[in-house]
């Protein structure tokens, strides 16, 4: 069997960090905030400046699967972990990952007590504007409102493609088909509503690639 092929972590632009100093590698064009592993300071990249954010609030590290710039392979496709976001509901948590694809693309992938969702931004004109109009068993064509959840944003480490909004809350709901395919609406309270588009996935699917 053909392997699939690999690419590296090539790094795509450095800043130094507002705060300490230190050279700071870019992994994504597109990056918008990245914490400096040095200091923890967040940082955030508008057009050709850097503007500090101030102390993010570090997230503690946790045993997973998925590492950031460990690539693993899906399905004969590589994937590059660069960033995650933390999410609590409370008693626990979930994380957003960004991964960066094979061709640049934006992927996320969603973990949340061994659930796994890998889903990319959509441009999926949804029947409704504002997110809490859903309700659960609600169908939208072959669609069902499967889950409707909320959590706080708690923290990111790495770098995202977007700004994130420590402490403010973010809400959720995921429309099932049957089957893995699944839509994923989210709303952050300044933000407008983002609908993404994917598949739960088996995560003893994912090969680690080593070296
Ligand atoms: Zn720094």
């Amino acid at each position: 069997m053909k392997k699939p092929t690999l690419y590296q972590a090539t790094i795509e632009k450095s800043i130094n960090c507002p705060q300490c100093g230190d050279t700071l590698p870019l992994y994504f064009k597109w990056s918008k905030l990245v914490q400096c592993p040095s200091c923890k300071s967040s940082i955030f990249l508008e057009d050709k400046s850097v503007i500090l954010l101030g102390d993010s609030s570090a997230l503690s590290p946790e045993p997973s699967l998925i590492n950031i710039q460990e690539p693993f392979i899906f399905e004969k496709k590589s994937y590059l972990p660069l960033g995650k976001i933390r999410y609590s509901y409370g008693r626990g948590f979930w994380e957003e990952w960004f991964l960066k694809g094979e061709a640049n693309q934006e992927f996320w992938l969603s973990i949340d007590e061994g659930d796994f969702a890998l889903e990319q931004e959509a441009k999926i004109t949804m029947p409704f504007h504002n997110i809490h109009k859903l309700t659960l068993g609600k169908s939208y064509g072959t669609y069902v409102v499967t889950e409707i959840g909320e959590g706080e944003c708690v923290g990111f480490t790495g770098e995202l493609p977007e700004n994130i909004s420590v402490g403010k809350l973010h809400q959720y709901a995921h429309l099932s088909e049957g089957g893995s395919s699944l839509i994923t609406v989210e709303s952050s309270s300044s933000k407008r509503m983002k609908v993404f588009k994917g598949n739960w996935i088996d995560p003893f699917k994912i090969t680690k690639v080593y070296g």
